[in-house]
C-alpha cells in the first residue's frame, strides 16, 4: 500500500493546515502528543495558523473524532528540535498525532476512552503501512526530553502494547544494576534512542515512558534493569 485514500475510512474530518514541507527521509516513526489547549478548535486553529509554524498529521478529539491536517507524505511540524536513535530530524521520518487534552498546564488527567479507541486503529494502519518498528512509536518527551513532557505519565502505552503498536513494559528484570557505571548506563540510554545531552532530563523522559509511577531524573538499579531488558529484547530480535 502507498499513502493516499486507503485510510479515509478512519478519518472523520479534514482541516487542512498550510504548515508542512518536503520529507527528506522515509517514514519510520510515529510520535504521540497532547495539545495542551482547550477547546480542540483552539488547537486546530493554532495548527492551521502559518504564524505558529506548528502542525501535525492528525488530531484526535476526546470524543474520538479523527481530524487530518497534513497528508502523510508531507513533513508536518510537530516534533520541533528532536532526536531519536541517531536521527536528528524526527519530523522528516515521522507521523505526528496530537491528542486533544488539557496537558500538564491546564489540569493533567487520564486520556478519554473514546480517544484511545480512535487512536488504536489509526496507529495500527500507520504502523502496518510503513512497517514502523515498535520501538519507534514514541511520545514527544522521548524525542525532545529537554523541552517536552507530553503525552505524559498517564498515557496508556499498555493499551497500545496490547495491540503490538509499541513496546510493552520490560519484564524479567535483571537483579541489581546491570551496568558497570553511570557512563555505561548513559551510553546504553543513548543507544536505545534518547538524546542524553541533559542527563537528568533524559532519565526523566525514560521514567515517564517506562516507569511512570515515579519520576526522579536519577538513574538507579530499577531504571537500569528496565533499560537493560529493553536493549536485550531488541538485540535478541524479540523487538525492534
Ligand atoms: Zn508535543
Amino acid at each position: 500500500m502507498s499513502g493516499g485514500m486507503n485510510d479515509d475510512e478512519l478519518v472523520h474530518r479534514e482541516v487542512p493546515s498550510p504548515n508542512h514541507g518536503e520529507r527528506t527521509l522515509p517514514i519510520s516513526m510515529a510520535v504521540i502528543h497532547y495539545t495542551e489547549m482547550q477547546p480542540v478548535e483552539a488547537a486546530l486553529e493554532r495548527m492551521c495558523d502559518p504564524a505558529s509554524s506548528v502542525s501535525a498529521h492528525y488530531c484526535i478529539t476526546e470524543a474520538g473524532e479523527v481530524i487530518r491536517l497534513v497528508p502523510e507524505d508531507r513533513r508536518a511540524w510537530h516534533a520541533g528540535a528532536s532526536y531519536w536513535r541517531g536521527i536528528p530530524d524526527v519530523n522528516s521520518v515521522s507521523i505526528g498525532i496530537e491528542l486533544d487534552h488539557p496537558g500538564h498546564a491546564l489540569g493533567y488527567r487520564g486520556f478519554a476512552e473514546a480517544q484511545i479507541d480512535a487512536l488504536i486503529p489509526l496507529l495500527a494502519r500507520i504502523v502496518k503501512q510503513y512497517d514502523i518498528p515498535r520501538a519507534n512509536v514514541v511520545g514527544h518527551s522521548c524525542v525532545a526530553p529537554m523541552r517536552k513532557i507530553d503525552p505524559g505519565e498517564l498515557f496508556p502505552w499498555d493499551r497500545l502494547a496490547d495491540y503490538n503498536l509499541c513496546l510493552p513494559r520490560a519484564e524479567c528484570l535483571a537483579a541489581g544494576d546491570p551496568f558497570h557505571n553511570e557512563g555505561s548506563f548513559f551510553m546504553a540510554l543513548e543507544r536505545f534512542g534518547y538524546d542524553i545531552t541533559d542527563q537528568a532530563k533524559a532519565v526523566e523522559a525514560f521514567e515517564r515512558r517506562w516507569r511512570p509511577e515515579r519520576i526522579t531524573g536519577l538513574p538507579n538499579g530499577e531504571i537500569a534493569a528496565i533499560l537493560w531488558q529493553l536493549l536485550l529484547d531488541r538485540d535478541q530480535g524479540r523487538t525492534r
